[in-house]
């Protein structure tokens, strides 16, 4: 609530001293109450400024202003329904009354017009001079020199041996399950917390996801789930033709137990380092641990190029086989000849170009999401029935979103709570994904647990992402902080 009582002012005092209120005051505007308190006008220095044009003076009082109907709000109103008023009357300012009309608050429009976005595209300004320099050389085609430098700087970046800049993180998955040979008819393992993008892709090719649980300690895959999953696989004579490792929210997975377990059963991994570019394991940048890693550049990863993905190897075999696959398959013919099924999945080297400006920043980009993180967690550490995401000991994440869980044994208050309340303050928050095993698509699949207990039903279930853009001013984090300490202090 904003305090008001430095801009109370009453009839009898002068234009002088009334102008001195509304300079000295934050917000432009006085507020005139009457001997019993009750809101009578608003006073701006545009009053004041008509009274000493019709003659009056300095001296002269405000009992010559006439009472007005001043347009108020009742406290406790939504900001939403604050906002629809201030349209309604052409105004930037709402006082807000108690029941007598006693003015107790104001809502200002400046401070509400900005809605907090969950995660947004960031910029650097190096991205024009690679887009001008397509337009330049008419380079306005999935062939050019922005995307061979964006494949070279990322491969770098991550220490990947090899890269293909493609047309999404879903095209990506979709080139990996097709070089692994997955087929009408297999299964694929695959992270049940997740984006149906992680798993669409195996629907693609006809094969049957099976999926997996989260461990608590990292959110990501349980390589107790993933073991009993094999068990169960091998008893059935059905070993899956490769496994989907998925890095969430920013953070990798344990991939050493992971990696063993597969590797003994002779079956590759594909992670899906869609949310966890520039986050690492033991050193190794998250996305080229697997035999092939997918990044994405969709409009609300931690770097975007609006739309488009990359998949990365050490093996020079495999991404050379996913560029000849996602260009239409064409053979080495002097006419158009296919033997096998392409795609047409390549980035535009427009939209390289937008992704070398974005590499980049990459580091800053971490830098700035973790210590939105940092400010979250400080500011609500009172709060004893939140827990954030864990970050695991073996690596940084990035903190892509900052996502918290509520304690059901401690606090009735339900995600849906939390984010239509920050919704009225034009605050966007989202669930957590639903894991893949409660969707209806899925609902014949199978589905591994942790243990007796699902971890990924309850992350879903208690779990709230928060706005986390690294372009996120202080003062609009203050304002989330603030919605969240009002709502967990009731
Ligand atoms: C965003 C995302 C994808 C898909 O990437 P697109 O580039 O949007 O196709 C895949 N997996 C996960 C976990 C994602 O978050």
């Amino acid at each position: 609530m904003i305090p008001i009582d430095n801009i109370i002012i009453r009839k009898s005092i002068t234009l002088a001293a009334a102008l001195k209120v509304i300079d000295e005051g934050a917000f432009g505007i006085a507020l005139m109450v009457d001997a019993q308190g009750r809101l009578r006008r608003t006073v701006t220095d545009g009053d004041i400024r008509r009274l000493l044009i019709s003659g009056n003076t300095l001296d002269d009082t405000l009992d010559l202003l006439e009472d007005q109907e001043p347009k108020v709000g009742q406290l406790g109103i939504s900001p939403k329904e604050a906002m629809r008023l201030m349209n309604e009357a052409s105004i930037d300012h709402l006082p807000l009354v108690d029941n007598n009309n006693h003015p107790i608050s104001i809502v200002v429009r400046r401070e509400m017009d900005n809605c907090v976005p969950l995660s947004l595209p960031h910029m650097s300004g190096f991205e024009q001079t690679y887009v001008d320099e397509a337009f330049d050389n008419n380079w306005i085609a999935p062939v050019g020199t922005n995307i061979d430098h964006f494949e070279k700087e990322l491969a770098d970046e991550v220490g990947a041996l090899h890269a293909v800049a493609l047309s999404s993180g879903t095209a990506a998955i979709h080139l990996a399950l097709s070089l692994l040979g997955v087929a009408s008819g297999d299964t694929v393992f695959c992270s049940s917390l997740t984006f149906v993008a992680s798993a669409n892709p195996i629907l693609y090719q006809g094969a049957t996801p099976v999926f997996i649980d989260s461990e608590p300690g990292t959110w990501n895959m349980s390589p107790v789930a993933l073991e009993a999953a094999f068990k169960d696989a091998r008893k059935k004579g059905r070993s899956p033709k490769a496994v989907i490792v998925v890095n969430l929210y920013g953070q990798s997975a344990d991939m050493d137990p992971i990696g063993e377990i597969c590797e003994s059963y002779g079956v590759p991994v594909i992670e899906d380092a869609a949310e966890s570019l520039g986050a690492t394991y033991k050193k190794k940048s998250s996305g080229t641990i697997g035999e092939l890693g997918v990044y994405s550049f969709n409009g609300n990863k931690i770097i975007t190029t609006s739309g488009g993905g990359m998949l990365v190897s050490r093996s020079g075999e495999l991404i050379e086989r996913a560029r000849f696959l996602s260009t239409q398959a064409r053979d080495n013919a002097p006419y158009y000849q296919h033997s096998v099924m392409g795609y047409n999945y390549r980035m535009s080297n427009i939209l390289a170009g937008i992704g070398r400006g974005q590499l980049k920043v990459l580091k800053d980009r971490v830098k700035a999401r973790r210590e939105v993180f940092n400010r979250y967690a400080e500011a609500l550490s009172d709060v004893d029935f939140i827990e954030w995401m864990p970050e695991a000991p073996f690596g940084t994440s990035t903190r892509w979103l900052s996502v918290l869980t509520i304690d059901r044994r401690k606090s009735s208050i339900l995600p849906e709570d939390v984010i239509t309340r920050l919704a009225d303050r034009d605050i966007e928050a989202r669930r957590i994904w639903k894991p893949m095993h409660l969707q209806p698509l899925f609902a014949e699949n199978r589905y591994f647990t942790h243990g007796d207990e699902s971890i990924s039903d309850r992350v879903f279930e208690t779990g709230i992402c928060l706005p986390s853009g690294s372009g996120m001013t202080e003062e609009q984090q203050k304002r989330v902080i603030d919605a969240l300490i009002e709502l967990f202090s009731q």
